[in-house]
């Protein structure tokens, strides 16, 4: 059987931080099996749901580099889902009951008031037919709850090992809302099911769930699939991320010029013991995956590692990599240019300013003008190599009797306009004679 995995999100606001992460994981797992990355929309509640949000959850996985092999939307499905409630209902798994929030709201209080667990007392089961017409006949519309069977569930989880739940401590669940449309969870067991899912890897915030999903598998006659549920990552102080907050989206991280690869390269290894390292390509990643790494506990996701980490895979990125991303903040930067600017970058946006400082005009900062203009006349005939940094300023040095940081220091700021940034070695044939004369003598240029 083909592995199969799914990433599920609900379009219900932007992906951040804390559901990319298993996004990738479903990813990577999908990609070291030879298998199947399914993207399913989970857009069932139509009220929730918003088509920007559908469409730029695909912009940040087609970002991340996280494409998919099979994608469906949930609200495209619901004929299916009607068929199968209705198969359930004849098996007699699914159940109607009349009881408002209110009453069971009640019968909530009352169970807690004497110390009972809140589950639900199966009342509507024990209805006559008499006693549904009537409710019926008020106006009443049925939900309807999937009758669990009693006993112990069992799997071994990919991540948490083996699991065990007490099915009693559960209430049935409700599958059908009495307007008749179904919640996650009818669908949810469906689509894993029919799509052929092998592995759901999750957040932990479902583990509560799979319990009964595992009957509703085995009530639809399917095999349930494995189970992986990873911890929920954390900020800094420990509080969980909100989609709905916008809290370090994906659309933000992107937007302030955040590498992809900074960010899968974190993700991947958070939570696991591997060090965390800068990668190039998803397929270095697939090379080190492997969910057993991945602990039960809690990730914190800090912002400042990622800033490290995206420096770092600046400065070793090679140009070939590094050509579509310069493209991308406006630049047709050389294989030169590059090599001489990444490791000054934290961010690819900051190689517009050494592109400006190389091609184009910056003011130059002049200390003492008397020996920038000495310096300008020993500046060599063009072309202009590696070398010509070392026979230059020896030059100057010769001529001046500056040596050291009293001979560098003021050529940089000449030259550059800053205190710090790339060897000028590299820097000066970039600049090239015209330019660097200019400055040194005080000219914008
Ligand atoms: N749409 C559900 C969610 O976003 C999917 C849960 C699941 O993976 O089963 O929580």
């Amino acid at each position: 059987m083909t592995v199969t995995v799914r990433f599920a999100p609900s379009p219900t606001g932007r992906l951040h931080v804390g559901n990319a992460r298993p996004a990738l994981i479903n990813w990577l797992f999908a990609r070291k099996q030879g298998g199947r990355f399914v993207l399913r929309i989970d857009d069932t509640d139509r009220e929730r749901s918003r088509l920007d949000h559908e469409v730029a959850i695909g912009e940040d996985l087609v970002w991340l580099g996280l494409t998919w092999d099979e994608r469906v939307n949930q609200s495209a499905r619901t004929a299916l889902y009607e068929e199968v409630a209705e198969r359930l209902k004849a098996a007699g798994r699914l159940y109607p009951c009349f009881e408002t929030s209110e009453e069971l709201e009640y019968k909530r209080k009352r169970q807690m008031a004497r110390g009972v667990p809140p589950v639900y007392d199966r009342a509507a089961l024990k209805l006559t037919e008499a006693e549904r017409k009537a409710y019926e006949a008020e106006g009443r519309r049925p939900h309807w709850r999937f009758k669990l069977d009693d006993g112990e569930v069992r799997w071994d989880d990919l991540v948490r090992g083996a699991c065990h739940y007490d099915v009693s401590h559960l209430s049935d669940p409700v599958l059908i809302r009495a307007d008749g449309t179904p919640l996650y969870t009818l669908p949810s067991v469906f689509d894993d099911a029919d799509l052929g899912i092998t592995h759901v890897i999750r957040g932990e915030d479902h583990v509560t769930n799979t319990a009964a999903q595992i009957q509703i598998f085995l009530a639809l006659g399917a095999t349930p699939p494995q189970f992986a549920h990873l911890p929920l990552l954390t900020d800094a102080a420990g509080q969980g991320f909100s989609k709905r907050l916008g809290s370090l989206s994906l659309g933000e991280l992107r937007a302030s010029g955040v590498e992809a690869m900074a960010l899968t390269s974190l993700l991947a290894k958070l939570g696991t013991s591997d060090a965390i390292q800068p990668r190039q390509s998803l397929d270095a990643l697939v090379a080190e995956f492997d969910i057993a790494k991945f602990s039960r506990a809690t990730p914190k996701f800090d912002p400042a590692e990622l800033d490290h980490l995206n420096a770092r895979l600046l400065h070793e990125m090679s140009f070939a990599d590094a050509a579509p991303r310069l493209k991308g903040v406006g630049l047709d930067g050389d294989e030169a240019f590059w090599m001489a600017v990444r490791a000054n970058l934290t961010q690819i946006n900051d190689a517009r300013d050494w592109w400006h400082i190389c091609r184009e005009t910056v003011a130059p900062v002049i200390e003492d003008a008397a020996f920038a203009g000495q310096a300008a006349g020993l500046l060599p005939p063009e072309p202009w190599t590696a070398d010509t940094w070392k026979s230059w300023t020896g030059a100057v040095q010769q001529a001046t009797g500056r040596k050291g940081r009293e001979l560098f220091h003021p050529l940089r700021l000449a030259l550059t306009g800053r205190e710090n940034g790339p060897e000028l070695k590299t820097l000066l044939p970039l600049i090239g004679r015209t330019r660097a004369a200019a400055r040194l003598c005080g000219e914008a240029a």
